[in-house]
């Protein structure tokens, strides 16, 4: 499959199987803890990356398999997925091939335009990022493409909860020393209270980040923003349960699911439960050789991760 992966265990989604339309690191923004690495093509372009019909087709026979054991059908992966110009004709499909609900997670920041908002009506819960209050700090975490200003952005995600029928549920990405500080937090509370978004989760970077200098913040600083932010649901640990992969081409699979979600080193032995411990790891190996993944250690805990 080149379009479809998993179903992978989500923190927040449960069992999801993910729609990936964007080729890998394209994006409006180079978050410095995108866990897939820095941006190589920063567009705000919205365009047909691959033909719609054959990730149509992909979902159909992917749905086939999982949708028994599945919580969700999820758009994500490799970049931005509301730069996919017919993003709407994939959710409509999804929508027509399977009941379970259907997921976008955006960074949010094209929710201010028109055809973006119609593309996504028919989704069941939208997941926009939200880690900055202010200009300022929004272009020192989330070093968008220039077209994209905060204010604009945020005027739109507050549009969008107007008009969305479905659930909003909001993210922030909190790190040490950089957003996670009282002051930066009162002013994201205050633009959340503008959104009114259904829920708001925080998370922390547990995969190693495309800088090295962004790290974890500490529990009492997670406390705090609890105080701050009010009802949040807590997000800040690693995701548990069996990632699935269909293993007929095993060098291609393994590529395929860390290009989306770089793995913890114990979490991809598991994954193939068909092949041993070191066909897996002669694999990886060869890949690294490559120059197509690379080993991390990231707060003691060793990943592999794609290179763009
Ligand atoms: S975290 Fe998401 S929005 Fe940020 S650079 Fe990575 S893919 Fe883009």
């Amino acid at each position: 499959m080149k379009y479809i992966f998993g179903p992978v265990p989500s923190r927040r989604l449960g069992n999801s199987l993910g729609v990936d339309p964007i080729p890998s690191k394209t994006c409006n923004f180079s978050c410095i803890y995108c866990q897939l690495g820095r941006t190589t093509n920063l567009t705000n372009t919205r365009k047909n990356f691959f033909p719609k019909e054959d990730i149509i087709q992909e979902m159909k026979l992917s749905l086939k398999i999982h949708e028994k054991t599945m919580d969700f059908l999820t758009f994500v992966g490799s970049g931005e997925p509301t730069l996919y110009k017919d993003l709407k004709d994939l959710i409509l499909a999804a929508k027509r091939l399977t009941n379970k609900p259907v997921c976008v997670i955006t960074n949010g920041a094209l929710l201010y335009n028109r055809e973006v908002q119609n593309s996504l009506m028919e989704a069941d819960v939208i997941m926009p990022s939200l880690d900055a209050g202010d200009e300022e700090m929004f272009r020192r975490i989330n070093r968008p493409h220039p077209d994209i200003k905060f204010d604009k952005m945020v005027e739109g995600m507050i549009e969008f909860r107007e008009k969305f029928p479905g659930k909003i549920w909001m993210e922030i990405m909190l790190m040490k020393n950089i957003n996670d500080g009282i002051e930066s937090l009162k002013v994201i509370k205050k633009i959340l209270n503008q959104i009114n978004p259904d829920r708001t989760y925080i998370n922390v970077p547990i995969r190693p980040p495309a800088e090295s200098w962004v790290i974890k913040p500490s529990k009492e600083s997670i406390e705090r923003c609890k105080e701050i932010l009010g009802e949040i649901y807590n997000i800040s640990f690693p995701e548990e349960g069996q990632f699935f992969s269909p293993s007929s081409d095993l060098e291609n699979e393994i590529l395929l699911l860390i290009e989306r979600h770089p793995m913890r080193h114990e979490q991809i032995l598991k994954t193939f439960p068909n092949f041993s411990e070191k066909k897996i790891l002669t694999i990886l190996y060869k890949l690294e050789k490559k120059g197509k993944v690379i080993k991390k250690k990231y707060d003691e805990v060793i990943f592999w991760n794609f290179i763009p």
